[in-house]
């Protein structure tokens, strides 16, 4: 007798910012193809950012929907509108912002109670730990989502057992790479815990006990050691990506996350005239403010370093006084031809994956890490802020496939204040560049690394390990529903 087909439903949560809900709509897709409906929740400003992503997706045949809570902006104290994270001005408003997300719980339930048959499962990120509850209530499973890697999953528990709160410096002990950290390389959660931050990771803690499962945004090959450590450290561990190569086409590559700010047959036309690998890109992530100062710095490293480049300056960094440095040094005449600026959101995984891109100039954000990654090309490392001189770290010294800039410490998450340790200079930057894009030995050394690293994440994805976590996946939920329903 043929077994009963279950109809799978699972319901994706992002937190609301773009390095979650890009990476969870990505595995969305992921899981679409395998014939699973998925449902993303979200909001209706970011229901309009990603309509294109999903029109996409549905087109080539996948069934997955976006569900639209109304967000409680004005309840929670925020500006109306202000629905995801890269629209918050300050970042003394992500207390209320979180709040305003846990508000989402009792429309969410209610949306659940009218759905029959409920839903196989809630996949969600970490940082929505009340997304747990609703789970519990519908006797759902629930899968965490963690946007970072398992080397810093792992190594930020190893050194919040340890007691480092006083040193200046210090290595991760209990681990096979050597990983010295500053103390002002911390996030600032592990340097000093706030009384609300405490109670979040308090619930956060508790929420990882109850789920069924831990799904990283990784794979296998790439930190083997550490995947394996996070695996003693919590049940049933499992890495699904590099969830950002499930963007096969060139319209799902230039249409992810956000309205971009540059034409794509231009900005295909424009990297297709430069030669294989000769072109920087630089960009700083959806969250990142750069101070008018430094962005001048930028713009005279990248214009002395003598490559073509593709510029992304954040819209909220935009201002009157950046403009107006622009436009009197008349910058982009000066560059014409050789660099180009995106005011606002660029096609990232696009550009990256164009073959005339050698090098990629970052801010060591996970997502950006990966897509490096997957395009196998070398980075320059400027971390800023939360996990990122972890995921620097890991891309220098444990993967060998970066050039570090020298940033010391954290700036304030969000802040276009002047970094505290100074400027990075013109010449530092110049300098970094020339070194990552270097033909030397080491510089051939680190492309062919990274260029290894690409191939390893395709196969981990098509057919590999991550394609074989995820078919462990769905049948872990579908013996689930069979047992319970
Ligand atoms: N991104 C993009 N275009 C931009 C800026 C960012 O497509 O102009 C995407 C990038 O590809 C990545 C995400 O936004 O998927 C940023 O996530 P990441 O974890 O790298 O950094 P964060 O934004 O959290 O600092």
């Amino acid at each position: 007798m043929a077994s009963k087909v279950h109809h799978l439903h699972f319901l994706l949560i992002p937190l609301l910012s773009q390095s979650h809900i890009i990476p969870l709509t990505d595995f969305g897709k992921l899981l679409a193809k395998r014939s699973v409906e998925v449902s993303i929740i979200t909001t209706p400003l970011n229901a309009i950012r990603y309509r294109a992503t999903i029109h996409h997706a549905i087109e080539s045949g996948l069934r997955i929907q976006l569900i639209a809570l109304e967000f409680p902006s004005q309840e929670a104290g925020l500006p109306t509108g202000c629905e995801n994270m890269d629209l918050l001005t300050s970042m003394d408003l992500a207390s209320d912002f979180f709040r305003a997300c846990e508000m989402l719980k009792t429309p969410l339930e209610n949306m659940i109670l009218g759905l029959d048959p409920k839903p196989s499962c809630i996949i969600s990120t970490n940082a929505l730990p009340w997304t747990q509850q609703v789970a519990d209530r519908f006797k759902i499973p629930r899968y965490i989502f963690e946007t970072i890697s398992c080397f810093t999953l792992f190594c930020s528990k190893k050194l919040s057992e340890a007691q480092i709160q006083d040193l200046e410096s210090f290595l991760v002990p209990n681990i096979p790479h050597k990983i010295e950290f500053k103390r002002a390389q911390l996030p600032e959660n592990m340097r000093k815990t706030p009384k609300d931050f405490e109670k979040v990771i308090d619930q956060i803690k508790k929420s990882q006990l109850s789920a069924r499962g831990t799904l990283v945004n990784s794979f296998e090959k790439m930190e083997h050691w550490y995947v394996e450590g996070l695996k003693k450290e919590r049940e049933n561990v499992r890495c699904i990506g590099p969830v950002s190569l499930c963007n096969e086409k060139v319209g799902e590559k230039f249409d992810r996350g956000n309205k971009n700010s540059i034409d794509e047959n231009y900005c295909i036309s424009w990297l297709d005239w430069k030669e294989p690998k000769s072109v920087i890109y630089a960009c700083f992530g959806s969250l990142c403010r750069v101070s008018p100062g430094q962005i001048k710095e930028i713009g005279l490293g990248l214009e002395a370093s003598c490559f073509p480049f593709v510029w992304v300056i954040r819209g909220l960094d935009c201002s009157h006084e950046v403009e107006k440095w622009l436009f009197e040094e008349k910058f982009e005449e000066r560059v014409e031809g050789r660099g180009l600026i995106v005011r606002g959101w660029a096609p990232q995984v696009l550009i990256l994956s164009h073959q005339s891109v050698g090098g990629f100039l970052m801010h060591c954000g996970w997502n950006s890490t990966l897509e490096g990654v997957c395009a196998g090309v070398p980075m320059v490392t400027w971390p800023m802020f939360a996990e990122q001189f972890y995921n620097e770290k890991f891309i220098v010294n444990v993967l060998g496939i970066g050039v570090r800039i020298g940033a010391e410490g954290c700036v304030k998450f969000g802040g276009a204040e002047e970094q505290s340790q100074g400027l990075v200079k013109w010449d530092r930057v110049k300098r970094s560049i020339e070194e990552v894009m270097d033909g030397d030995e080491e510089g051939k050394e680190r492309r062919r690394r990274v260029e290894k690293l690409a191939e390893m994440a395709k196969e981990a994805l098509e057919g590999g390990s991550s394609y074989l976590n995820v078919t462990l996946l769905i049948q872990d939920v579908t013996q689930h529903v069979i047992n319970n329903y």
